[in-house]
């Protein structure tokens, strides 16, 4: 750029006058900023918030330790024992999930056969320290006892698209 061209935008305020020119053009519109927590946008049936491990109308597990979420998880955030019952199925002795360690992917969700490991539309949790990102399958059964109804509703919704 010449040294002409560059002393008259600066001394005829160019720069200025275009970026007062977009605050005008967005002056007059519609507002689009939503006043949090108040207000709440939209969230899709397969948003990917909080885990949750789900339960049977007759409060069994549905988790049938298949192992699947644990193979496929790419963080390696979970981690399942499994031992045999007398009644020869076959039931988690301990399932964690790593929060600190998951990229919240969803191939847990979608490898599980069984729709036991979903993804609730939770996000607002969190923890001043790593063991509060550490969810073991008591605290995952509450997430999903607590949501059920709308985990339920989420996953017909979805239906169509699976
Ligand atoms: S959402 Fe992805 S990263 Fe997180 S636990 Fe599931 S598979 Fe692993
Ligand atoms: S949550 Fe689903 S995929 Fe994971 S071990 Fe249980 S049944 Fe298998």
């Amino acid at each position: 750029m010449s040294l002409l061209k560059k002393a008259s935008k600066t001394w005829l305020l160019l720069e200025l006058v275009k970026g007062l020119s977009v605050t005008g053009r967005y002056l007059f519109q519609k507002k689009i900023t939503v006043e949090y927590p108040e207000e709440r946008t939209p969230l899709s049936p397969r948003f990917r918030g909080l885990h949750a491990l789900r339960r049977y109308e007759n409060g069994e597990e549905r988790c049938i330790a298949c192992k699947l979420c644990e193979a496929v998880c790419p963080a390696m955030a979970i981690t399942i024992e499994s031992e045999e019952r007398d009644d020869g199925s076959r039931r988690t002795t301990r399932y964690d999930i790593d929060l600190s360690k998951c990229i919240f992917c969803g191939l847990c969700q979608e490898a599980c056969p069984v729709d036991a490991i979903v993804e609730t539309q939770v996000f607002e949790y969190g923890g001043e320290d790593r063991d509060c990102l550490f969810y073991d399958k008591q605290k995952l059964l509450e997430v999903g006892d607590r949501y059920e109804a709308q985990i339920a509703r989420n996953i017909k919704a979805d239906e169509p698209y699976r």
